[in-house]
């Protein structure tokens, strides 16, 4: 469920309708829903009521932004974050070290020094040769990591190639054939305590069997390396959960998510970490878009709209779904291929879509960008970077300033020898 409802025919964001955050702002820009935030947020937690001791840390990448990350610290999350950068915004929003939790298959040194200094809660280690470099590191400074491995637990998630992390030639974690020596060599080491291990197969998981099947070998590793004399007190189970990206679409609820964990580790005894964020910020928000012309085509019209590729990447690398609705419906519809003014075929969000009759100068919305949306964005052909918009009932805010393509220009410089 989310609060982007269409009241006396104008689609509002809560209470505030976006023809005035269009007015205000400009366009393109994202427009977010605190309260959608906080309902999912809780939705996720109270699905996981029955998992005694646990940490929801939310996936910084799939929305970066401060004021969600301060709105998501405040529901009591914690952080997943795959570099310093991340784990800069993630402290900046308020959320403790110690809920913070940092994965990604290519930490560099200085990377482990400030997350290291910086008191994080976790470490994901996720090869051999990370573990001993962060190890390194640690006991030079008479510190000690907290640190899980992460197994790749060669499962197919069923997802996009390009989303899928948990086969065997995906290049996350280590094979879970090796793990138990692995996980050996890495215990043994001062300055690192490998308490426990991690896994993440994907995103945007349409069906919970994957989850259930890495879920299901990691119990059993968590069983070998015990009876091999370590002491396993963490798992980590990752993200991944899908969220409904057309009408009608039905996804697993995270209540079912919930009542799957609770069963298949009901008897590990350890700490559980999850990681979700698609399935927080995902429906959370929206890309407010205008349509700058339509433009007569072979066979369906283009409607052409002023964000592109380089705002809303998803459609150009996955040739992912986004539903597209008219701000301002008047019932009739049309087929349209909608596309943006960038020069690439890619910069394409539908061909042959059926959608609202727009005209030159409406506006209109790609639903669930609030995942993997603005946090994607680039300034290819020169666009600058799109603005982003929090709202709270009837008020909004700016929550990211449109970044001009002046100030990206402002940022070269031209070497006086070629002057
Ligand atoms: C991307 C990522 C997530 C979040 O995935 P969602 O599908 O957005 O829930 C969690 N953990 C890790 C390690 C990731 O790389």
């Amino acid at each position: 469920m989310d609060h982007f409802t269409t009241k006396g025919g104008v689609m509002h964001a809560e209470d505030v309708p976006l023809p005035r955050i269009a007015a205000a702002v400009g366009t393109p820009v994202y427009v977010y829903s605190r309260a959608t935030l906080e309902r999912h947020a809780r939705v996720f937690q109270e699905a996981l009521a029955e998992v005694p001791d646990k940490l929801v840390a939310f996936a910084v990448k799939s929305n970066p932004n401060l004021a969600v990350l301060k709105v998501l610290g405040r529901q009591g999350m914690g952080a997943d974050v795959v570099s310093v950068g991340e784990m800069r915004r993630a402290l900046a929003a308020g959320i403790a070290p110690e809920m913070i939790v940092f994965s990604g298959v290519g930490k560099t040194a200085a990377e482990l020094v400030a997350a290291l200094e910086a008191g994080i809660g976790q470490f994901n280690i996720e090869s051999e040769e990370e573990g001993v470099e962060l190890a390194e590191i640690a006991a030079a400074r008479g510190m000690t990591a907290q640190c899980t491995l992460r197994i790749n637990p060669d499962v197919d998630a069923g997802t996009h190639d390009k989303i899928s992390t948990g086969k065997a030639d995906n290049k996350f974690g280590v094979p879970i054939g090796e793990a138990g020596q692995i996980f050996g060599t890495l215990s043994r080491l001062p300055g690192i305590n490998l308490r426990g291990v991690a896994v993440h197969i994907g995103s945007q998981l349409a069906d919970l069997a994957p989850l259930e099947a890495a879920f299901g070998k990691l119990g059993a590793l968590v069983g070998a390396l015990r009876g091999a004399g370590h002491t396993i007190t963490h798992v980590d189970l990752g993200g991944g959960l899908g969220v409904p990206y057309r009408v009608g679409e039905v996804l697993p609820e995270p209540a079912a998510y919930g009542a799957m964990v609770a069963r298949v580790t009901k008897d590990w005894g350890v700490k559980l970490i999850f990681e979700p964020g698609r399935v927080i910020a995902g429906n959370a928000g929206v890309l407010l878009t205008r349509v700058v012309r339509v433009k007569r085509g072979i066979k369906d019209p283009f409607v052409i709209v002023d964000a592109a590729m380089n705002d809303l990447a998803r459609p150009a690398l996955y040739g992912a779904y986004h539903h597209f609705e008219a701000v301002e419906p008047t019932g009739a519809r049309m087929t349209a291929n909608i596309v943006g003014p960038i020069c690439e075929t890619g910069d394409t969000f539908a061909m042959g879509r059926e959608c609202d009759l727009l005209e030159a100068g409406d506006l209109a919305v790609f639903r669930t960008a609030g995942a993997y949306g603005a946090t994607m964005a680039s300034s290819y052909n020169s666009r600058g970077f799109v603005a982003e918009v929090l709202v709270d009932g009837d008020k909004f805010a700016v929550v990211a300033d449109r970044i001009e393509a002046g100030a990206i220009m402002d940022a070269e410089r031209v070497p006086e020898w070629l002057d």
